[in-house]
């Protein structure tokens, strides 16, 4: 991989700065990054971990590019991203699906998916529709990385579906390196590639070395 742009720092629940993370990631030989540490509503810290961010990106330029985000859940159906309300507009906003919003700000526990079954479903590809309606979001994060907990038949129907919810959007769409990706098929990969980009959530230095010389398998970088 050239890029990686899903990274952790120890401003959220990585191990090492942005510093560190960066220099491993020349070391790598990679042309890209982009932090994306966790926040949440209360999270106060962002603006510190943006200021640090920016300094970090210009002093690596132009040997290494480097943006600056923010991964957070999506709370509904609309594309609410769990996000402090004064966060900067030029943060990039990385929508994860980490927990399975039901309406009503409520969520599914991971472990109560595949009892729902088609009721989990539907709450899934409303929530993937949902983020068509937040300009904001400019990217999202491991998007299928739920599936595996639910009691889904991913035939031709579920990825067309899928495909077309993809459609009208225009956020970018993370292959991300750290989870099970073989179920989602080529074409998937195919279809969406000029909005493709590789991540690797990686937490620590140590992650991002051995994820740095992950091949992606579809010629894709
Ligand atoms: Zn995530
Ligand atoms: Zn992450």
């Amino acid at each position: 991989m050239l890029q990686d742009m899903h990274l952790h720092t120890n401003f959220s629940d990585g191990a090492n700065t942005l510093q560190e993370m960066a220099e491993a990631a020349v070391d790598c030989g990679l042309h890209e990054i982009c932090f994306t540490d966790h926040v949440r509503k209360e999270s106060d810290w962002w603006p510190e971990y943006f200021t640090e961010c920016q300094r970090v990106a210009q002093s690596f330029l132009p040997n290494l590019n480097i943006s600056c985000g923010v991964e957070a859940k999506v709370c509904d159906f609309s594309g609410t991203l769990d996000l402090p309300l004064s966060i900067d507009r030029k943060i990039l906003q990385v929508a994860a699906i980490h927990r399975l919003p039901i309406g009503n700000r409520q969520f599914l526990r991971k472990d109560l998916l595949r009892q729902n079954g088609s009721f989990a479903v539907t709450c899934w590809m409303n929530t993937l529709s949902g983020l068509n309606k937040n300009p904001s979001i400019s990217r999202i994060a491991h998007p299928f990385s739920l599936l595996p907990y639910m009691d889904i038949t991913l035939d031709e129907s579920f990825w067309n579906q899928v495909v077309h919810i993809f459609d009208k959007g225009s956020y970018l769409i993370e292959y991300n390196t750290k989870y099970d990706n073989s179920f989602i098929p080529l074409s998937f990969w195919k279809h969406f590639s000029p909005r493709i980009i590789f991540g690797s959530d990686s937490h620590s230095v140590e992650d991002l070395q051995k994820s740095c010389h992950t091949t992606i398998p579809y010629g894709l970088t």
